[in-house]
């Protein structure tokens, strides 16, 4: 549907931080390829499967970070905006870090992870 060829001439997508968008990483949690290039994002930093990421960035896309450990989703964050994003701890060295979701992202996965403290209450709801 889109007309993308009309504002296509010389128009060249990019970013000094976009060095390896277009590249691929196996997700470290459940092993699957994920593409980086993503719905509703520029640089895909998570598992549209399991929702876990890798702790790569310093701040989001500079890939300057040197801990790569596992990160895990840990909550949704709900923004000001209806908008949701992900908060995702790293299992190596503690960092919290934010990141929004994508257009392909596993919606079971994300609802599991939003209802998971409604789940799990940590006092007796029949008081
Ligand atoms: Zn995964
Ligand atoms: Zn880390």
């Amino acid at each position: 549907m889109s007309r993308s060829r009309h504002s296509y001439n010389g128009r060249i997508r990019h970013s000094s931080k976009e060095r390896g968008a277009s590249d691929s990483f196996r997700c470290v949690n459940c092993k699957r390829m994920v593409s980086s290039a993503a719905a509703g994002t520029g640089h895909r930093n998570h598992c549209p499967t399991c929702l876990w990421s890798k702790h790569v960035d310093v701040s989001s896309g500079d890939r300057n970070s040197s801990c790569h450990g596992k990160m895990e989703p840990i909550s949704v964050w709900v923004k000001s905006n209806a908008e949701w994003a992900l908060v995702h701890r790293c299992t190596a060295c503690g960092t919290l870090k934010s990141n929004r979701i994508a257009g392909d992202d596993n919606e079971f996965a994300l609802m599991s992870l939003a209802a998971r403290a409604i789940a799990m209450p940590p006092f007796p709801l029949d008081a």
